[in-house]
């Protein structure tokens, strides 16, 4: 630290700085091809009715397979992506994908697509919205955009306003990761959310008995109730954290324990499947 290294402390740091400033551009260099390589793909992921345990939606999470670095998670490429812009094209065709893929589903069957705030604040998000519908003949309804608290950060008012149009279209607007960002309620009260999921974190926290992460969970659920939003637990793994969950009251739950992000093949494969079919019944 400062304290002991002197004047030279931040010498010592260099080299492996540079190694990751290196390896940041080696990876933009080769992100740059990816779309025209055909490297991405999406992987959907089963959002469940708490109660029925039946699926009601996927989430489409972009996965990159690089010729030169192999598979690169999304927490490293897609803060990469965000910074030089390329979330913008990556992911108008994240969207376009999920729309199309969307329609392969059961009707009632919703998709849910991440949107960063620089693709969000685009002049041409609204009109990238509208051509994937179109396009795709999905119902717009039946796509739900998923944002985080940090685009109110940036530019609120545009985001509202962006939201609203999105809203208008008969979209919905997920709260995405809700509780680790600067949660200020005000936009609560501006924006009609679709759903407001809840991080992993009060998941895990709740399942180990921290008071404060029920406790918070508790209040999330009651005020989306009577906001008439819907509440979404991510990343449940263990019986034990769907328990907990279901006790709090949560609507849909999202998680390891009842699929993990998979191929679009095998996302069709769950409606097709005896156990699948069941549940509808019962539903
Ligand atoms: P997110 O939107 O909060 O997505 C949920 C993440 O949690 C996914 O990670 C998912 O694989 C992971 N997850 C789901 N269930 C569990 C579980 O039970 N346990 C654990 N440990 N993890 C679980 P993934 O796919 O690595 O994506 C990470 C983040 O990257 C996403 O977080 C989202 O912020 C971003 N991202 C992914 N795809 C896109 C995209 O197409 N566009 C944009 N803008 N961001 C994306
Ligand atoms: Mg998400
Ligand atoms: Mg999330
Ligand atoms: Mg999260």
């Amino acid at each position: 630290r400062a304290k002991d290294g002197g004047g030279n402390a931040h010498h010592r740091y260099e080299p492996a700085l540079h190694a990751s400033a290196e390896e940041r551009r080696k990876l933009e260099f080769s992100l740059r091809h990816a779309l025209e390589r055909r490297e991405l793909s999406v992987a959907f992921q089963p959002v469940v009715d708490a109660d029925t345990e039946s699926v009601v939606s996927f989430e489409a999470l972009v996965r990159w397979n690089s010729a030169e670095h192999g598979f690169v998670s999304p927490a490293k490429f897609i803060p990469l992506a965000e910074d030089t812009r390329l979330i913008v094209p990556i992911g108008e065709w994240v969207l376009r994908e999920a729309c199309h893929e969307a329609m392969n589903w059961p009707s009632h069957v919703r998709v849910a697509v991440n949107v960063s705030g620089e693709q969000l604040l685009d002049h041409n998000f609204a009109a990238s919205v509208v051509s994937a519908l179109a396009e795709s003949g999905l119902p717009p309804h039946r796509l739900e955009v998923e944002v985080t608290e940090s685009i109110f950060l940036r530019d609120g008012t545009m985001a509202n306003q962006v939201l609203e149009r999105i809203m208008s279209l008969g979209c919905g607007v997920a709260l995405d990761d809700f509780g680790t960002g600067y949660s200020s309620l005000g936009y609560l009260r501006k924006l009609r959310f679709s759903t407001i999921k809840i991080d992993r974190s009060f998941v895990q926290g709740a399942a180990s008995g921290n008071a404060e992460s029920i406790a918070i969970i508790r209040a999330v659920v009651a005020m989306a109730e009577s906001l008439d939003m819907s509440t979404t637990a991510e990343g449940a793994e263990t019986d034990r954290e769907v328990e907990i969950i279901r006790k709090l009251g949560c609507r849909k739950i999202q998680g390891y324990f009842f699929g993990r992000p998979m191929g679009a093949m095998d996302a069709r494969e769950i409606f097709k499947s005896r156990h699948y079919l069941d549940r509808q019944r019962v539903a």
